[in-house]
């Protein structure tokens, strides 16, 4: 029989699948030992800082990880950083295969000017500061403007948008960060313009969610009716349309034809227009935008602009994968070749392929990848895994611990009526984790 030890770097869905692969695939005669590292004191990713709070559904996935981290076998080291408690040269000498699944966080660069005046943020900022990322608490947003704009045509740029957009109210029963909740309910944000450099044939938003913005109860949606018949004859030239292009155009065109309710809270979603500028003095003012055409399925930028006064932009244009000590990035993936790293180390998750697809995306990916890790094994390591690399007095949060800061934030948003109330900071996570379970305390 051969039994290997496995370091996974990384507690998201990327991380969870790539458990669930080796733990499908074990046999009589081939046995995997998980160890699951995460630089938080908490697991789950972007399952618990990147999806919206209004969409609890989506969280439900959760449920699968914690099922995958109670079987045999399967360990979490969290409040553990690759780089700084721990190297990535240990945990090659000391694992047969090291598997990476550490995301893409750097928000990516607009590369215009203006990008850095206050109150020009990255979604990569914005959204764990409204999920309650101890990392990100202290973002400092000014929601005192009447009109934001976010920069982006994807799920991420609707997240964004719609949470400043929607009535603050209607998160009062979410899992969003009490901070962010206090700042959206005194925002003064009335209007939402999302903009797209190139056309509604070209959005990179899904059609469930486009689907979601005209049930919204407090806020009118609208997108120009002339953007989407253009779009549409422009495919219509082009031959076969994609179905799931149809469904997009067709949600977008529900949106532009349904009746405004007349609320006073707007979101706007604009097409062809490229930011080329952002003006202020010490904070954003105005955005210059160049309106962009499609002449023969290309994108080309005329000479002519529009200005949108708004007083913050959120870019979500996607994001780059984080360096580590002896790891290349390439076009802001880790460099691999199908998921292999280099030796013994892997990649998958965002990570490997760039920050594209839905949570169940990585599911796929993380088969393949530990497909070819099997392939690959040799004979497995001597080793006592991660254990002895840490300095001795290192509070890991395990399954166990883990377990109480989730009973813990659950029973505190229990009396409010939310699923949760999440703990922002590091220090006071690890010392609920750690005390001991007779010590519970709701706060
Ligand atoms: P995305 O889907 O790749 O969208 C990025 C958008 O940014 C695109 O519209 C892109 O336009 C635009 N962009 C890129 N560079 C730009 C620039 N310099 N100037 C102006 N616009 C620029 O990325 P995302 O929204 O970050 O989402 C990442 C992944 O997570 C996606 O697969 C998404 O579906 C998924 N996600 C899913 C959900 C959900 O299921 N509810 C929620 C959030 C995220 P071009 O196309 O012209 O490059």
């Amino acid at each position: 029989m051969s039994a290997y030890k496995i370091a996974i770097v990384g507690a998201g869905p990327a991380g969870y699948f790539t458990a669930q692969a080796f733990q499908n695939a074990q046999t009589d005669e081939l046995t995997f030992t998980i160890d699951m590292i995460e630089r938080l004191p908490t697991p789950w990713g972007l399952v618990r800082s990147g999806v919206a709070p209004d969409h609890p559904k989506i969280k439900t996935v959760s449920k699968v990880f914690e099922k995958i981290a109670k079987t045999e076998g399967f360990k979490l080291f969290a409040n553990v950083e690759l780089g700084k408690d721990i190297s990535l040269k240990d945990l090659r000498e000391r694992y047969d295969a090291v598997v990476l699944a550490t995301g893409s966080s750097k928000g990516r660069k607009l590369g215009i000017p203006g990008e850095e005046l206050s109150n020009c943020i990255s979604a990569a900022e914005f959204v764990p500061w409204y999920n309650a990322h101890p990392d990100y608490v202290d973002v400092d947003v000014d929601l005192n403007c009447d009109t934001a704009v976010v920069i982006g045509a994807g799920n991420v740029a609707m997240d964004v948008a719609r949470l400043l957009a929607i009535d603050p109210s209607e998160l009062d029963q979410t899992d969003i960060a009490e901070h962010a909740l206090v700042k959206l309910k005194q925002s003064q944000i009335r209007k939402v313009i999302i903009c797209g450099r190139r056309g509604a044939e070209h959005a990179a938003f899904t059609a469930p969610e486009l689907r979601d913005l005209p049930k919204l109860d407090n806020t009118d949606v609208y997108i120009d009716v002339d953007q989407i018949n253009q779009a549409s004859s422009r495919i219509e030239q082009m031959g076969e349309i994609e179905k799931d292009l149809r469904n997009n155009l067709e949600a977008m065109r529900l949106i532009a034809e349904h009746n405004k309710k007349g609320s006073e809270r707007k979101l706007e979603i604009k097409f062809l227009s490229a930011p080329i500028q952002i003006k202020g003095g010490t904070k954003v003012e105005e955005i210059v935008f160049a309106i962009n055409e499609v002449k023969d399925g290309k994108i080309i930028t005329t000479s002519k602009t529009f200005v949108i006064k708004a007083g913050l932009v959120v870019t979500a244009i996607g994001y780059d994968a984080v360096e580590y000590a002896g790891i290349n990035i390439e076009n802001g993936r880790i460099t691999n070749i199908a998921g292999h790293v280099e030796h013994n180390i892997y990649v998958t998750g965002w990570a490997k392929r760039g920050p594209v697809g839905v949570i169940g995306t990585n599911k796929s990916d993380s088969n393949d990848v530990v497909d070819l890790i099997i392939e690959n094994l040799k004979i497995p390591k001597v080793s006592e895994g991660i254990l002895g690399l840490l300095k001795s007095g290192h509070e890991v949060i395990d399954q166990m611990a883990w377990e109480k800061i989730n009973v813990h934030e659950m029973i505190s948003g229990e009396i409010l009526n939310k699923p949760r109330i999440k703990e922002t900071s590091k220090i006071k996570l690890i010392n609920i984790g750690t005390q001991r379970r007779s010590d519970y305390k709701t706060s």
